[in-house]
C-alpha cells in the first residue's frame, strides 16, 4: 500500500459528495425506489420489512431497525469490513478519484482544491467567450437557428456558443497549466494552442450542474479537414465515460416519467428537450458505458434507447444491449427504438413532430424482443448447424446477465423455444 496518507477533510468531503451512494449500495443489495429515497431489507440485521434507507440527496444511509447509519465511507467500512483508512482508499478507487499522493499535508489537498477551482473558473470564462462569439458569427448562428432549428431560449439554456480563431490568448491570465489542465488548450513544440477552433461549442454540465468540459461541432464543411465532433480530453474534472449529456436538465422529467430516453447525439438531446421531451440524455459521443448506465439506473428503472435506423444504429444497439445485460436487475427494463432509415431523433422530431416521437418511444421493442430477433436472424431451425450458431449467441447473452436472475431464467426459456435446443 506504500506510504500512509493523511486524508485532509477537503478530500474526504469531496469523496462523500462525488460518490453516488444509491449506485454504490445498489451494487451489493437490491434497492427499491420509495419516494425520494431508496429502501431495502437491511444487510446489517435480521430484517423482516425494508428498514434500510438510502437518501440520494444527502448521500447517506440509515436503518430504522438497527444503529447502521452514515455516509459512503461508513458504508464501505460496514459492507466490506474495512478500516476507515482502507474504506477511503477503496471508495476513491470505486469513484475514480485519485488519492492524494504520498504523505499528504492538508495544504496539498488545498492545492488540489485550488487547482480544480481554477479549471472550473476558466471553463466558465471560456463558455462566456463562446456565447459572445455566437453573436459575431453568422455561420454559427445560421447553423444553430436554421440548420438545427433551435430557438434563442434553447441556445441560452444549453449555453451554446461558437469559437472561431480561439480563446486561449484571451484567457492567458489563467496560466498555461490551467488552460492545459482544463482541456481548453493543447500543446506542441511551438507552445500551447486552442484545442477548439471553427466550432459550435456545447458546454458539458455534470449531474450536479457544474461545467466540466466542452464538445465542439465543426463548422468546416470538409470532414477531412477536421473531425466533426471533438470533446475535451479526460481531465481531472471531465471523464467522458461517466457523464451523460443533458442529465442535469433531464433528471426531474426522468424521475417524474419513470423513464429515461437515451439517444446518440448531443443535438438529438437538445432538439428533443426543445420540442417537449425532457427525458432525453446521451453519452459523450461514444458507445454507452457501464458507469453511465448505472448512473441512469439510479434515477429510473426504465430506459428506452433510440437508434438511427441504419447498420451503424444496429451495431450501436448491440453494444448498448451488452451494457444493459451487465447492469440490469430484476424489475428494470430496457427498450429499443429503431428510427426509419436515414433519420435520427433530431430529424425525426423535426419532420414528424413530437407526438409521433412520443408514440415511437412508447412503441419501442422490449429488450427480449430485440435479442430474440438478433438470435433468430437468418436462423433456419431445420438446419442443425444454424441452430448451433444461434444457440451460441443465446448462451453468450445469458452469460452476461449477472444481476437479474429471474429475467435470465425467463429469457433462457424464450431462447430455447426460439432455437429449439436446450441451453443449460
Ligand atoms: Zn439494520
Amino acid at each position: 500500500m506504500g506510504k500512509f496518507i493523511v486524508f485532509g477533510e477537503e478530500f474526504l468531503s469531496r469523496l462523500r459528495e462525488e460518490v453516488n451512494l444509491p449506485e454504490l449500495v445498489g451494487r451489493q443489495i437490491k434497492l427499491k425506489r420509495s419516494g425520494r429515497s431508496f429502501v431495502s431489507l437491511c444487510p446489517f440485521h435480521e430484517d423482516k420489512t425494508p428498514s434500510f434507507h438510502v437518501n440520494p440527496e444527502k448521500n447517506t444511509f440509515r436503518c430504522y431497525g438497527c444503529p447502521a447509519a452514515g455516509d459512503a465511507i461508513e458504508w464501505m467500512k460496514r459492507a466490506h469490513h474495512l478500516s476507515f483508512y482502507d474504506a477511503v482508499v477503496a471508495l476513491a478507487q470505486e469513484c475514480g478519484i485519485p488519492l492524494p499522493a504520498g504523505e499528504l499535508e492538508e495544504s496539498e489537498d488545498k492545492d488540489l482544491r485550488k487547482r480544480l477551482a481554477k479549471y472550473y473558473q476558466v471553463l466558465k470564462d471560456a463558455a462566456r467567450l463562446y456565447e459572445e462569439g455566437l453573436e459575431k458569427n453568422p455561420s454559427g448562428r445560421s447553423y444553430l437557428e436554421t440548420t438545427r432549428g433551435l430557438s434563442k431560449v434553447t441556445i441560452k439554456k444549453f449555453g451554446l456558443g461558437v469559437v472561431s480563431t480561439g480563446v486561449v490568448r484571451l484567457l492567458s491570465s489563467a496560466g498555461n497549466e490551467t488552460l492545459l489542465g482544463s482541456g481548453l488548450a493543447a500543446k506542441n513544440d511551438a507552445g500551447i494552442y486552442d484545442r477548439f477552433r471553427q466550432r459550435v461549442m456545447l458546454p458539458i454540465v455534470n449531474e450536479g450542474g457544474n461545467l466540466v468540459g466542452f464538445a465542439g461541432r465543426s463548422l468546416i464543411a470538409k470532414p477531412e479537414k477536421a473531425p466533426k465532433y471533438l470533446n475535451c480530453p479526460e481531465t481531472e474534472i471531465f471523464h467522458k465515460g461517466k457523464e451523460l449529456y443533458g442529465l442535469h436538465f433531464a433528471k426531474p422529467a426522468i424521475r417524474k416519467a419513470k423513464l429515461a430516453v437515451m439517444v446518440e447525439g448531443y443535438f438529438d438531446v437538445i432538439c428533443a428537450h426543445q420540442a417537449g421531451d425532457e427525458r432525453v440524455v446521451a453519452p459523450m459521443g461514444t458507445a454507452v458505458t457501464n458507469q453511465q448506465m448505472r448512473r441512469l439506473l439510479v434515477h429510473t428503472d426504465n430506459i428506452t434507447f433510440a437508434f438511427d435506423g441504419d447498420r451503424a444504429g444496429r451495431r450501436a444497439a448491440l453494444s448498448a444491449a451488452a451494457v444493459v445485460l451487465d447492469e440490469i436487475k430484476d424489475g428494470q427494463t430496457a427498450r429499443f427504438l429503431f428510427l426509419p432509415e436515414g433519420e435520427d431523433p433530431d430529424s425525426f422530431i423535426r419532420k414528424f413532430g413530437i407526438e409521433a416521437w412520443f408514440s415511437a418511444v412508447d412503441g419501442a421493442d422490449q429488450l427480449s424482443t430485440f435479442l430474440g430477433n438478433y438470435i433468430a436472424h437468418k436462423l433456419d431451425r431445420s438446419v442443425p448447424e444454424q441452430q448451433v450458431l444461434a444457440a451460441n449467441k443465446a448462451k453468450a447473452i445469458l452469460a452476461r446477465i449477472k444481476k437479474a436472475l429471474l429475467f435470465r431464467h425467463a429469457l433462457r426459456l424464450k431462447f430455447e423455444e426460439l432455437v429449439s435446443v436446450p441451453l443449460s
